[in-house]
């Protein structure tokens, strides 16, 4: 007892020393709980493994890890680098010995190279790997070179030994915004290019050779979230188990439900109450995004639990509608997540309904009224089992507007086109009677 109370008095004076107070230093780990999916009340058990490895008997055990920097904006460093304060990042990375990062590390050139090729012998099998950035398959590997050697032969070699990968972002999932139409580059994501070089006879994991890969650890989002990736980190450096994963190999924790499910503007969805343009009285009043081309119902992630910027806010809640950059897909050749969604903020293109695409393009005018007759019965089903329970009531707004025609906003879109065409039809007459006029 005598000693967990020292430690716990050398830990709290450790995080004086960093300018974090232990309030702070718990609400930062109930915000790990929460992204694993855990309950808050667990939070002082995240906080007493963080001491443990922090000070306590694990002390001196730190996980070696790579952080491998490739195609990308390097947005998703600069993300997890702002988890919480600096000062508490910096706690949460004293449980990893980072031996290799282009961007954070301080050293650079040789020596870095030197101490990248130092873990990959001395630490084989228990190093982790963490990849930002979409690999370039492009002009026989030359279209992404780092430190003189192409990127495909690090990661083939990287992998070989790794205790686990874990995909930082959308990029290194499935090759993200690198990926899109054209990709002159041919950038692709880590697994589908592990799983290629396999089947290819180019890949063995040495650690296991009983598997085709090493455990791949998918965390899409654009860029992605630092409270995932602390989570992931925790999950797999602390609990010293890989989390529960999805077919996808994301956690089904962070990415088991979509954000249409948990949004708080769903109430609007239901009642037909959408945006239709910017600045409008709609949006003023919070109305649902979906009419704005929110790819809410077709992307699971737990943005609207989570947040982002230190839980303050997300894009639905912030106005802007959700671009679907969790839904990248490492298991389909050629699937790219920023093909999919473009064009942003307007309705679908493609919905995405399970494993079923549908693309308004080949069917045709159809499908604008099947789409919206799934969402909308799956919005009343969420209605019926009372999952939505607890929403606001806009029963009285529905009246007004219904007493109200002429002044309703989220006027229906066949009243909206039936307003069009009287106003069109009143033009052209106009037009007409003055080019009469005029003869
Ligand atoms: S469509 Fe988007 S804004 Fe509307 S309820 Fe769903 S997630 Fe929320
Ligand atoms: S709300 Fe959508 S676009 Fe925004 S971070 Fe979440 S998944 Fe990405």
């Amino acid at each position: 007892m005598a000693r967990i109370e020292t430690q716990a008095v050398e830990f709290d004076a450790l995080l004086k020393t960093r300018g974090v107070t232990r309030r702070r230093f718990l609400e930062f780990c109930g915000a790990v709980t929460v992204s694993l999916g855990l309950s808050e009340a667990l939070a002082p058990k995240v906080a007493e493994a963080i001491e443990e490895n922090v000070i306590g008997k694990a002390k001196g055990k730190l996980a070696p890890v790579l952080w491998l920097e490739l195609a990308s904006c390097t947005g998703c460093t600069e993300s997890f680098a702002q988890v919480e304060t600096p000062d508490v990042a910096t706690v949460v990375l004293e449980l990893i010995s980072l031996n290799y990062a282009e961007t954070l590390s301080a050293g650079a050139g040789y020596s870095l190279e030197l101490a990248k090729k130092q873990t990959m012998e001395e630490a084989a099998g228990e190093y982790i790997v963490i990849i930002e950035g979409a690999l370039m398959e492009g002009w026989e590997g030359n279209a992404l070179r780092i430190a003189n050697e192409k990127a495909v032969d690090i990661i083939r070699e990287v992998s070989a030994n790794a205790k686990a990968i874990v995909c930082a972002g959308s990029c290194a999932v499935d090759g993200g915004w690198q990926a899109a139409v054209p990709n002159p580059g041919g950038a692709t994501g880590i697994e589908p290019f592990l799983k290629r070089e396999k089947a290819a006879g180019r890949f063995t994991y040495e650690v296991d050779p009983t598997v085709d890969i090493p455990p791949i650890i998918n965390v899409p989002t654009c860029p992605s979230n630092p409270e995932h990736l602390v989570a992931v980190l925790v999950d797999v450096l602390l609990v010293g188990k890989l989390p529960e994963l999805d077919s996808h190999n994301k956690p089904t924790l962070m990415f088991g439900e979509y954000i249409h499910d948990n949004c708080p503007r769903r109430g609007h969805f239901e009642n037909g109450e959408f945006v239709r343009q910017f600045g409008s009285e709609e949006e003023r009043k919070g109305y649902c995004l979906y009419a704005l081309g929110c790819k809410g119902p077709q992307t699971k992630n737990n943005c609207p639990i989570v947040r982002w910027n230190r839980r303050v806010s997300w894009c639905v809640e912030a106005g802007a509608p959700c671009i679907g950059c969790a839904s990248a897909d490492p298991t389909k050749a050629g699937f790219n997540w920023v093909d999919l969604n473009t064009p942003f903020f307007n309705r679908v293109k493609n919905l995405k309904i399970g494993d079923i695409i549908l693309q308004p393009a080949t069917l045709a005018a159809g499908i604008g009224g099947i789409a919206a007759i799934a969402l909308i019965a799956h919005g009343f089903g969420m209605k019926a089992t009372g999952r939505t329970k607890g929403g606001a009531d806009f029963e009285s707004e529905r009246k007004w507007d219904a007493k109200h025609p002429d002044k309703a906003i989220a006027t229906a879109p066949a009243a909206q086109a039936a307003k069009s065409t009287q106003e069109a039809e009143a033009a052209e007459e106009a037009d007409e009677q003055t080019e009469g006029g005029d003869q």
